[in-house]
């Protein structure tokens, strides 16, 4: 998608919104979803159920300014610094996706990072999804604790909170928060039934370099 069609953004923010509830990713009118675009992030809207959404709803922070010069008829979503934050000192991530996914949040209410309990961890850039320390929602100390526990990482979990995910677009964001969920549901099951069994360093390294050539592989069949 073209990251500075602001039109075509702001719906495929809204149909983005729509497909995390409807995933059972996030319940209700919380969780909330930002996209760049060229030097702008629009920002769900706060407190507005993602099913009344219109294109002209969405919030707009410049990336590069201050920290108040938010424009829009509805305030930007009270996560917005930490959406804010991530786009300043990440420039690989095009959109962030921020949910209280139900195993996810499970995990965070325990404190526990998600260990290498799949190969599938290898999609988050290392051998582990970390849970951040607790803040208050909404909050400055928040936004740190979140940028800390994403160094190195497309995800991580919010401490008694949620989970957020990033990506370079949202397609790729979504995509991460919904394997992200479901990482945690099963490393929650494995412990169940007396706990997983971890991959090592190796074996992550090894499977982060074959996802460099995986999609390559998958070509069509000439007709
Ligand atoms: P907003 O409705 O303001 O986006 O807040 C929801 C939320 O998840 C807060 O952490
Ligand atoms: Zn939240």
């Amino acid at each position: 998608m073209d990251m500075t069609n602001e039109p075509e953004l702001r719906r495929s923010l809204i149909q983005h919104c729509l497909a995390m509830n409807a995933s059972g990713l996030n319940y209700g009118t919380a969780g909330n979803i930002s996209v760049r675009c060229g030097d702008r992030m629009l920002i769900t809207p706060s407190a507005t159920p993602y099913d009344t959404l219109e294109p002209d709803d969405i919030a707009v922070i410049p990336v590069d300014r201050g920290y108040d010069a938010w424009e829009g008829p509805l305030e930007p979503s009270v996560e917005w610094r930490f959406h804010l934050d991530i786009m300043r000192s990440r420039p690989d991530v095009g959109a962030v996706v921020h949910a209280h996914a139900p195993f996810a949040t499970i995990l965070a209410i325990a404190r526990k990072n998600i260990p290498a309990c799949h190969y599938m961890i290898a999609a988050f850039g290392g051998s582990d999804i970390r849970c951040s320390g607790y803040a208050r929602y909404g909050t400055k100390e928040l936004s740190e604790e979140a940028i800390k526990a994403l160094d190195g990482r497309q995800g991580c979990l919010l401490a008694n909170h949620g989970m957020i995910a990033v990506g370079p677009d949202l397609q790729k964001a979504l995509a991460l928060a919904v394997e992200l969920e479901n990482l945690a549901s099963q490393y929650y099951h494995s412990l169940l039934i007396g706990g997983p069994v971890l991959l090592t360093d190796e074996q992550i390294a090894e499977t982060r370099a074959g996802f460099a050539t995986y999609r390559k592989q998958k070509r069509r069949k000439e007709a």
